[in-house]
């Protein structure tokens, strides 16, 4: 039979009417013949109500103690809807995350699934209930009650639509089996005996759908039809929080359809599914923004190998994902590394970065209010001159870019929060994201994609994954030795001095790929950009001539000797370890980095290039890649 996972988000289910309304929803699907698992979240703001008055009592609540006190807030909402689907005459039971086995590592707060038993699961399904499971919670192996982070509950949805998707069980490389706990034989559970059972996931909120941005931001504001992992991947990670990031990375994992919609209608919301050739025919799908950042910069530490590793490996210990990494071409044998955090976390960053970079004989300093704002699209694949009309829009209106950071579908700059909103606005016009993308408005299509969506990796791979549910998944290293480099220093700190370099090389007709910009000193800024080798004496020029007009003092240098690696994957940011790992290989060998660019699905590191080849091998290594 097949599976429909229905997630509520806290305002669908903050009244008795709308706990109703969600148990309509799920008897109607059982009705139309499908088992039926639904995962709540907290009501309303309760999460945050909880989060306020522990502070009111201490400051810093431990974490074991806030996990305990955030999970009630899920419990009180699965015995709610389980009476009222009782009450409307059908079966339902309610679980705890412990109840139905979601186990998980130890990092409370943010703790991270390590596998789920199916056993209690379909043992109550089979016996005709309406399942009703918490969201956002879990149990470690000693037994504590744990949380997965803020918009947990979509991660918990997904990753039950992945674990039942697999059949009667499934087999662990280490553990043996999971799902068939009950001391039965495991040898007869080969990959061929597991039946996939067809599954769908739906995330029911209080809009119709995913956004080309957030509604409440921006007036005209259009409800996407369709979107792919990648893309939605990306937008999550720049601060659209429609949907948690790590539900869609298990969703493209495993290969669930997944489809956000409205809890108050019954109209079609917006289908993320594997990627499409027709949306790239336009350049951009959607833009977000992150309203609280803070920019940390690192001065003054040697320009080293191994000197990024220290630094992003005690941040990455602690759990905080950076953002916008920015390394400064070194001087004088120094450099200078800027990054952004959540500013929630800055307070936890530099309490462990302090001490190393003391060591390293250089000093910190922070800046809060700050903003990311960001755009994301497939087409920026193979559409040219994206990061120039974004550096114009905000020109146009006199925000100035504080950093800069491009991937292969997003570009993020860091703006002062009082230009947020301002900045969004002059962005989603710019790229036209009021209008429909063409190609979308094919629903049907696209639902055709969205139910046969196949998972990443091939079914043995796959069983193997869910063993270690949120490991991280690397797929890809490539060595590119087909850039270079320009590097601009002393650019003047002002809006629109970006946009007039970018302007120039994009008017000779040169491709711009990576770019990363930075403060340097106060009111002057450091830009490197990479462009194909054989442009490279053209992009120089260019951007000489561009300078001149700008600033006497303001220069650029072209270097051609670059290797680029980019490594792909899912969750390379979110999962703090990615660069950790990456930065270590490196390290270990005494390969010096040169530029950084992370994204959710890809990081990018420059290189001097006769050891591309070498570095190329150590992350090979690294991933386990052959
Ligand atoms: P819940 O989990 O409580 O159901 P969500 O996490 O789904 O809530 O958040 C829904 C809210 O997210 C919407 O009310 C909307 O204002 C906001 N939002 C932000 N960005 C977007 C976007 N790109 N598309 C849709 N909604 C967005
Ligand atoms: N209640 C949790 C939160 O507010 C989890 C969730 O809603 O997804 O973050
Ligand atoms: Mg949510």
């Amino acid at each position: 039979m097949p599976l429909v996972v229905q997630k509520f988000g806290g305002s669908s289910v903050a009244t008795a009417e709308r706990i109703m309304n969600a148990a309509g929803k799920a008897i109607r699907a059982q009705q139309a013949g499908n088992q039926v698992i639904v995962v709540v979240s907290a009501r309303g703001d309760t999460t945050d109500e909880l989060i306020e008055l522990a502070k009111q009592i201490c400051a810093h609540p431990p974490a074991r103690e806030m996990d305990m006190l955030l999970s009630t807030g899920e419990q009180i909402s699965i015995a709610l809807l389980a009476m009222a689907i009782q009450t409307l005459g059908n079966k339902a039971i309610s679980f705890t995350g412990a109840q139905v086995g979601i186990v998980t590592d130890s990092s409370h707060t943010k703790a991270r699934i390590k596998s789920i038993s199916t056993e209690r699961l379909r043992a109550a399904l089979d016996a005709g209930n309406i399942v009703i499971v918490a969201g956002f919670q879990g149990i470690d192996e000693a037994g504590n009650i744990t949380t997965l982070g803020r918009g947990g509950s979509d991660t918990t949805a997904v990753a039950l639509a992945a674990v039942m998707k697999q059949g009667s069980g499934v087999r662990s490389q280490e553990s043996g089996v999971r799902g068939q706990e009950s001391g039965k034989d495991d040898s007869s559970l080969t990959p061929d005996s597991c039946l996939l059972t067809p599954v769908s996931c739906d995330i029911y909120t209080d809009v119709d759908g995913i956004f080309t941005t957030d509604p409440r931001l921006v007036a005209d504001a259009r409800k996407l039809d369709v979107v792919s992992y990648d893309e939605m991947l990306e937008l999550a990670s720049v601060g659209a929080n429609v949907v948690s990031s790590r539900s869609i990375e298990f969703a493209r994992k495993f290969g669930v359809p997944l489809q956000k919609r409205s809890s108050f209608s019954e109209i079609e919301g917006t289908w993320i599914v594997p990627e499409a050739d027709w949306m790239s025919e336009v350049v951009a799908c959607g833009a977000a923004m992150v309203k609280d950042e803070a920019r940390v910069a690192v001065i003054n530490v040697p320009d080293q190998p191994g000197v990024s590793h220290q630094i992003f490996a005690a941040i990455a210990n602690k759990n905080i994902a950076v953002d916008m990494i920015v390394q400064n071409v070194g001087t004088s044998g120094k450099a200078s590394i800027g990054f952004t955090v959540p500013a929630g976390e800055l307070e936890a960053t530099l309490s462990v970065l302090e001490p190393v970079v003391l060591k390293l004989g250089g000093r910190v300093s922070s800046e809060e209010d700050v903003s990311k704002v960001s755009i994301v699209g497939t087409g920026m694949r193979t559409h040219t001159g994206v990061a120039q009309r974004m550096f114009a829009a905000l020109a146009e209106v006199s925000v100035n870019m504080k950093m800069i950071t491009t991937g292969d579908i997003k570009i993020s700059v860091l703006v002062d929060k009082a230009d947020g909103v301002k900045a969004l606005r002059a962005v989603h016009q710019a790229f036209g994201l009021e209008k429909p993308r063409p190609g979308a408005g094919i629903p049907i299509a696209a639902r055709a994609v969205a139910t046969d969506a196949k998972p990443q990796a091939a079914e043995q791979d796959l069983l193997a994954q869910l063993a270690s549910m949120e490991d991280i998944v690397v797929s890809d290293v490539v060595l590119d030795t087909q850039q270079g480099r320009i590097t601009i220093a002393n650019l003047p700190d002002l809006p629109g001095n970006c946009s007039r370099v970018f302007q120039a090389v994009a008017a000779a007709g040169i491709v711009v790929d990576m770019i990363v910009g930075n403060p340097s000193e106060p009111g002057r800024a450091q830009t490197s950009f990479s462009v194909p080798i054989q442009d490279i004496q053209r992009a120089l020029e260019a951007t000489q001539a561009v300078l001149k007009t700008i600033d006497a003092k303001a220069s650029a240098a072209a270097d051609p000797n670059i290797a680029r690696l980019i490594v792909s994957g899912i969750g390379m940011r979110t999962h703090t370890g990615v660069a950790r790992r990456m930065f270590g290989a490196l390290a270990e060998r005494g390969i010096n980095i040169a530029m950084i660019n992370t994204s959710e699905i890809r990081v990018s590191v420059v290189v001097d290039r006769p050891r591309g080849q070498e570095a190329l091998e150590a992350l090979k290594a690294t991933f386990n890649l052959t």
